[in-house]
């Protein structure tokens, strides 16, 4: 049907999640729904630490049932109604948290940080151990100018994703969204 053809084109294959094709738009809307209701909206980047070694370590295969765990684990810990995540590169997602002010963002992605580094993933009976890096940025729907883009929203959480790995991994770094 048409709606199964429309979840497909919005549905990441491997783990379930949203795709990119669904970020910018989604976003986009997201962020209209932030100023008409004055809300601050939180955007979290992260990538799974050194995912190449545990291809090259346990196998590809491995790797994916790690990428699959890791979206489950993110997905046990944000609001099932309002929160959504979305795979941006290989190892890389997006997590959007509508109507979150910068220290709830910060909160919720400390929880998960620590849930991943705690629990080891399961595949072919062998416990992988991972942990990810975090860049948070939160927007405040008073600082939106003409000039603002959703690609600045990300941009700005993944100089802090950079800073994270920067700074040893397994961290969060950020801060609330300054306009240029
Ligand atoms: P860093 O901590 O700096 O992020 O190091 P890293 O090893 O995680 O980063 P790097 O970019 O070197 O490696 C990413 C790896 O992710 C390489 C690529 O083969 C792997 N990868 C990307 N997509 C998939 C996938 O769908 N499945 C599997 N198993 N691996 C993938
Ligand atoms: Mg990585
Ligand atoms: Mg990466």
């Amino acid at each position: 049907s048409n709606e199964k053809i429309r979840k497909l084109s919005i549905t990441d294959p491997l783990t379930g999640c949203y795709n990119r094709n669904y970020l910018s738009r989604q976003l986009a809307k997201e962020i209209t729904r932030t100023q008409r209701y004055q809300t601050p909206i939180s955007l979290v980047l992260t990538d799974i630490d050194f995912f190449k070694k545990v291809n090259d370590t346990f196998g590809h295969s491995a790797g994916d049932t790690v990428l699959v765990e890791f979206v489950n684990t993110i997905h046990r810990v944000i609001r099932k109604d309002l929160d959504w995540v979305t795979r941006y590169g290989g190892e890389e997602f997006v997590i959007v948290l509508p109507e979150t002010a910068y220290d709830q963002a910060c909160q919720c992605t400390e929880r998960l940080r620590k849930k991943i580094a705690d629990t080891p993933v399961t595949h072919d009976e062998v416990p992988i151990s991972i942990t990810a890096s975090f860049g948070v940025t939160c927007l405040d729907p008073a600082l939106i100018t003409d000039d603002f883009s959703t690609d600045r929203l990300i941009d700005t959480a993944d100089h802090f994703l950079y800073q994270a790995k920067e700074n040893g991994r397994n961290r969060v770094e950020g801060s609330p969204f300054k306009p240029a």
